[in-house]
């Protein structure tokens, strides 16, 4: 056995690792992600290496990881992630975890000092200063690693890399349990006592799911210990094989670690009393390839990443540049409902179900300004950045702009998901639109940029069909008719609508007209204005033209002066009667069966505008 050599954090490292604690103190969780993240970098490089060296993989089958959770006979709670990755040597332990390689983080780390410590949580939350994570929780770390056999290294031997939170040192010593390990690595963290929440199981499994369930290449087992509950015969430990108590410390006190005799077999005892709680299985879709990906496998990602019970309506799944540099796959979903708060909620876009992942390791959930606009803030995205490079201080920049670059990104996808849908699969944009269809109406306002392709996707009742988008409305137009016919009446039935005197003598013709009884309909169409180059006519508004009115406009306006002249008396006796009510009595030519209608001027506003503006002042 080698004696423990003591070695100093190298300088930077020692700057980082109080930034760390400091700054992600509410943030500790991430601790997690960080070291599963690394114990799948591990076994991605050992899968990577085997195909040129096939001894990589002795010592261990199995390419995953095992997450334990215990309390240790000394006393102590510990979490235990293991990997059967492709480990480190000596050299390699002191190297990766004493010093820090990377370039710029000199910069990066003297303009963290200087930030405020939320903005500083952003920047390394989403930049994983991976490994010194675990003092967010650990008062002291052990990683114990055993090197793949290799050309270079034909006879590996298990070392452990060993610190406690507030120290500027770190140990390395040969492993005193022997090579324990098969393969790869063993982390062990000595949690504080504050950080106790991370025995449990539900905190652990949710903690997976958040971080790693997205198209995990390898299985990740969790074990946990069952203290609170009565011990169940049926149940036995299925764990076998990895040791679960940390290297011995014999010397340091700090460590309060049991002095282990290697001999003497206390891992099965330890073993004994964790208790299978969950066994992640693998969870594709795998981003690689749509093409194997099954429905079920679709459907159930969607339930596990978004807690929606309910199965979503459709999904896109694709891939692409961000033009930065930056290539990314992704998953949308159209969920079956929209939340309750969708329509309460102010301008301001919430859009928290778009989840940014790098390498399948959840990065955040929160876009900030980036967020999407508001009427598509309800879509669920997953987004894997395959190669947001993890340099600190130039990706920090690099990932602002891809974020900004995302929000269109998705936006463009949304619309066209939502326009294939609509020509490919008339059932399914049923269902779609009967959730939607106020949405689209929503956007089309909102979004000039996809107003077009937007405003296609609406639906309206009419006089004569049940639904119409606005291009079925201008197919089935009548010879001559040059403009699109509505009536809004906020609030009323389509029913009622088509009983309006208003649509009488258009129904009398053939004529289709819009029946608008949706808060937002109005306001869709006065934004809107026209479609393909026609215009909306409000039929309870002067200005009304029919494409195929019998009568030239002089034979017209002639006939209307005879009928004028002819009944003067009763339209003045109406006048007189009706002043202060009405501002003028004309004859029409408008209606078939009614025998009078009020219509508002041709500049007024509508009946129905005036309902909006007497509520909005009262
Ligand atoms: P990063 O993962 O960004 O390189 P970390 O601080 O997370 O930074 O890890 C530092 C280095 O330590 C890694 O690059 C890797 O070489 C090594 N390392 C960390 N965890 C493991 C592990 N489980 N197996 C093998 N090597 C590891
Ligand atoms: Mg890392």
């Amino acid at each position: 056995e080698t004696p423990k050599q003591k070695f100093d954090y190298q300088s930077d490292v020692a700057r980082l690792r109080k930034i760390v604690i400091n700054s992600l103190y509410s943030h500790k969780e991430v601790f997690l992600r960080e070291l599963i993240s690394n114990a799948n970098d591990a076994l991605e490089k050992l899968r990577l290496t085997s195909l040129t060296d096939k001894q990589v993989l002795e010592g261990a089958e199995q390419l995953n990881v095992t997450i334990k959770a215990f309390k240790h006979d000394d006393g102590s709670s510990r979490i235990v992630i293991t990997d059967t990755g492709i480990g480190m040597t000596q050299e390699e332990l002191t190297k990766n975890l004493g010093t820090l390689a990377k370039s710029g983080t000199s910069e990066f780390l003297t303009r963290a000092e200087g930030a405020d410590t939320t903005g500083t949580g952003n920047l390394i939350g989403a930049f994983g200063l991976g490994f010194y994570s675990s003092f967010l929780v650990a008062d002291r770390v052990f990683v114990s690693s055993l090197a793949a056999r290799s050309e270079k290294n034909t006879d590996p031997k298990q070392y452990v890399f060993s610190s406690s939170a507030d120290d500027s040192a770190f140990e390395i010593y040969e492993d005193p349990r022997g090579n324990t390990l098969g393969r790869g690595t063993e982390i062990t963290l000595v949690l504080k006592d504050d950080a106790l929440e991370y025995l449990d199981t539900h905190t652990l499994t949710e903690l997976i799911h958040k971080h790693s369930s997205f198209a995990s290449s390898f299985p990740v087992y969790l074990f946990t210990q069952r203290t609170e509950q009565v011990p169940d015969e049926d149940e036995k430990a299925e764990v076998s094989s990895t040791s679960s108590s940390a290297p011995a410390e014999e010397t340091t006190p700090v460590a309060e670690a049991k002095v282990e005799d290697p001999e003497k077999d206390e891992d099965e005892a330890i073993v004994e009393e964790i208790k299978e709680e969950e066994k992640e299985e693998p969870k594709p879709p795998k981003m690689k390839d749509p093409k194997t990906v099954t429905e079920e496998e679709y459907i159930g990602f969607y339930q596990s990443t978004f807690k929606d019970y309910e199965k979503p309506l459709a999904w896109h799944h694709f891939s692409g540049d961000s033009g930065s540099g930056v290539s990314y796959k992704a998953i949308l979903y159209i969920p079956s409902r929209l939340d309750e708060s969708f329509w309460q909620t102010g301008p301001t876009s919430l859009a928290k179900d778009v989840r940014l992942m790098v390498k399948r390791v959840f990065i955040t959930n929160d876009l900030g300004d980036d967020a999407l606009p508001k009427w598509a803030s309800w879509v669920k995205v997953v987004v894997d950045a395959e190669d947001l490079p993890l340099n600190v201080s130039r990706e920090t920049l690099q990932s602002n702009k891809f974020l900004k670059q995302l929000k269109s990104i998705i936006t463009r996808h949304l619309v066209q998901t939502l326009t294939r849908i609509q020509n490919d699969d008339a059932e399914k944009f049923g269902l779609v639109k009967t959730v939607y269809n106020n949405v689209f109406k929503l956007g089309a306002v909102e979004d000039t940029k996809n107003r077009e392709k937007l405003s296609a996707l609406v639906r309206f009742p009419t006089n004569q069909r049940n639904l119409t988008s606005l291009n079925e409305y201008l197919e089935n137009k009548k010879q001559g008719q040059n403009q699109i016919f509505y009536l809004a009446d906020m609030g009323k039935t389509p029913e009622d609508l088509a009983k309006s005197v208003f649509v009488e003598k258009l129904d009398a013709r053939g004529y289709e007209v819009l029946l608008l009884g949706e808060p937002l309909d109005e306001i869709f169409v006065q934004n809107i204005r026209n479609w393909k180059k026609i215009t909306f006519q409000d039929v309870a508004k002067a200005g009304l033209k029919f494409g195929d009115e019998e009568l030239d406009p002089e034979e017209e306006k002639e006939q209307q002066e005879a009928l004028t002249e002819q009944y003067k008396p009763l339209l003045e006796w109406l006048k007189k009667e009706a002043s202060g009510i009405v501002r003028d009595v004309v004859i029409s030519n408008r209606l078939v069966s009614s025998s009078c209608a009020i219509v508002a001027d041709v500049h007024g506003y509508t009946a129905n505008v005036e309902k909006l503006m007497s509520s909005a002042n009262s």
